[in-house]
């Protein structure tokens, strides 16, 4: 049933690192990380992959129906191309009737705005920034703040295991809390591979704090517990690792996400059916499912 404090989560983009098109990927998209929440009339995106195109033309779509002027927040986890990409792409952002505020770490060596200014540079692609139709402004954003958007109020963590850093987001609209916590390597941080050091043990609180009863976590989860010695510090989590750590903290529904370019829709189906029921049928139960491009998911 849904209230005005209905969140409405959409997958334009689920995969990791490189887009995937092709018949076996066709289930779970091969579009890289972009996603929609929306409650009432504010929409915050996460993250700009190439997912973001099919977002933009479906919010085009909306807009000539004379529905509104679009507003946008696009909250950026960093800026690895898997996040960035769909931004040239934007439909939105070509027109004059666009507000578009993009967010993103202060962390980083170089400034927001000029690594995004850099990726449309004449060298790579027809059309520069400053070109776009769109009223677009680039907040860099410093720990310990907050947003508020509409009845959603937006907060963020520095995550430090992936390379070059990223954050993790946190949405709460009334009693509902959604968290976004992709590219981060879990299996770094928590035992048995993570040692004990204070600062290890101050990023284990932290996480398990943000996470504790959340509604929906959307969760790196690019690997198998088996695949994933093959890729230590690539920057990404288990998968087992991720719902063990949800389960205990209570979350009830997690989002697999950023999957590994090569788990084919058969490969992440059998890892599903693999794991799932073990949480599905446990007590309390937790809904364990493969974030999917399109799929949308009421909280
Ligand atoms: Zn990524
Ligand atoms: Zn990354």
């Amino acid at each position: 049933m849904s209230s005005k404090n209905t969140i409405l989560v959409t997958f334009w983009g689920t995969r990791g690192s490189i887009p995937t098109p092709g018949s076996n990927t066709e289930k779970y998209g091969g579009n890289t990380s972009c996603i929609s929440v929306s409650q009432g009339e504010t929409m915050v995106i996460l993250d700009a992959g190439t997912g973001l195109r099919n977002l933009g033309l479906e919010l085009v779509r909306q807009s000539a129906r004379g529905s509104h002027k679009i507003n946008l927040h696009l909250l950026l986890s960093h800026t690895h191309w898997d996040h960035i990409q769909g931004l040239p792409f934007f439909a939105p952002a070509y027109r004059a009737g666009t507000h578009l505020t993009v967010y993103g770490s202060r962390k980083k060596g170089n400034f927001l705005e000029s690594i995004l200014r850099g990726q449309m540079d004449l060298n790579y692609f027809p059309i520069e920034l400053n070109e776009l139709a769109a009223d677009i402004s680039i907040r860099e954003i410093g720990e310990h703040q907050s947003l508020t958007l509409g009845r959603m109020k937006v907060t963020w963590e520095e995550q430090v295991a992936h390379p070059g850093g990223s954050l993790r987001y946190c949405m709460v609209v009334g009693r509902k809390r959604i968290v976004y916590a992709s590219d981060v390597e879990l299996d770094c941080i928590f035992p048995p591979r993570g040692d004990k050091t204070r600062h290890n043990r101050t990023l284990i609180d932290q996480y398990r704090t943000m996470i504790h009863g959340a509604d929906l976590l959307i969760a790196d989860g690019q690997y198998t517990e088996a695949d994933y010695p093959n890729k230590v510090g690539f920057g990404h989590s288990s998968i087992e690792l991720v719902a063990r750590l949800a389960y205990e903290e209570k979350v009830k529904q997690v989002a697999i996400f950023h999957h590994e370019p090569q788990y084919s829709d058969t490969t992440l189906d059998r890892i599903w059916a693999d794991l799932s029921p073990r949480y599905s049928l446990a007590s309390p139960s937790m809904n364990l499912f493969w974030a999917r491009e399109g799929m949308t998911v009421a909280i």
